[in-house]
C-alpha cells in the first residue's frame, strides 16, 4: 500500500523533488500535485526567450502530460489550495480535496511590484 503523498505547487522546486523520489523510492508514494496555474511545470528561468518570441511554451515544459501519467501523479492543475487541515491531514483546493500522509509546500513567492505609475495596465 503507497503511502499518499500532496505536493501543493508544481513550479522548479516542487519538479526536482518529484524526480528525485521517483529515481529514489518510485514505488513508494501515491502522488496528488496541485498547482495554481492551470498548467503544470516549465522552466521558468525561460520565460523571457518565450515573450521575445526565440522560444514556444512547449519548448519550455520540464514535466509534460505523459511524463505526469507515468508516474501515476493525480494532477489537480488549475485549483489553488485554500486551506489545510492539520488535524484530519486534509489538503482543499477550490475545487477538491486530498488526504495525506506527507506533505511538501512548494509555492514559490509572488514577486514585489514597485508602486510605480501604470503598474496595473493590462500586460
Ligand atoms: C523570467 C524569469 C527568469 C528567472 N531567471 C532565473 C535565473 O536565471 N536563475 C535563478 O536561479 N532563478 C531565476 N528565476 C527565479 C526562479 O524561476 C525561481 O527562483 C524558481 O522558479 C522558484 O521555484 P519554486 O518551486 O520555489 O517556485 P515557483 O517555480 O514559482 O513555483 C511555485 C508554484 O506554486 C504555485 N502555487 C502558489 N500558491 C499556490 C496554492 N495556494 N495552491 C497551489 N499552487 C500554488 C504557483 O502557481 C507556482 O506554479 C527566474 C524567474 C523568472 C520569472
Amino acid at each position: 500500500m503507497k503511502k499518499k503523498l500532496v505536493v501543493i505547487g508544481a513550479g522548479m522546486a516542487s519538479g526536482r523533488l518529484l524526480e528525485h523520489l521517483f529515481e529514489t523510492a518510485p514505488d513508494a508514494w501515491q502522488v496528488t500535485l496541485f498547482n495554481g496555474e492551470p498548467r503544470g511545470n516549465y522552466n521558468r528561468l525561460m520565460l523571457s526567450p518565450v515573450l521575445s518570441g526565440d522560444k514556444t511554451y512547449d519548448d519550455i515544459v520540464t514535466h509534460d502530460a505523459d511524463w505526469y501519467a507515468a508516474h501515476g501523479v493525480d494532477c489537480r492543475f488549475g485549483q489553488p489550495v485554500v486551506r489545510i487541515d492539520r488535524a484530519a491531514r486534509v489538503v482543499h483546493s477550490n475545487q477538491s480535496s486530498a488526504e495525506y500522509d506527507a506533505l511538501v509546500i512548494a509555492t514559490g513567492s509572488a514577486p514585489f511590484i514597485i508602486p510605480v505609475a501604470g503598474k496595473d495596465l493590462p500586460g
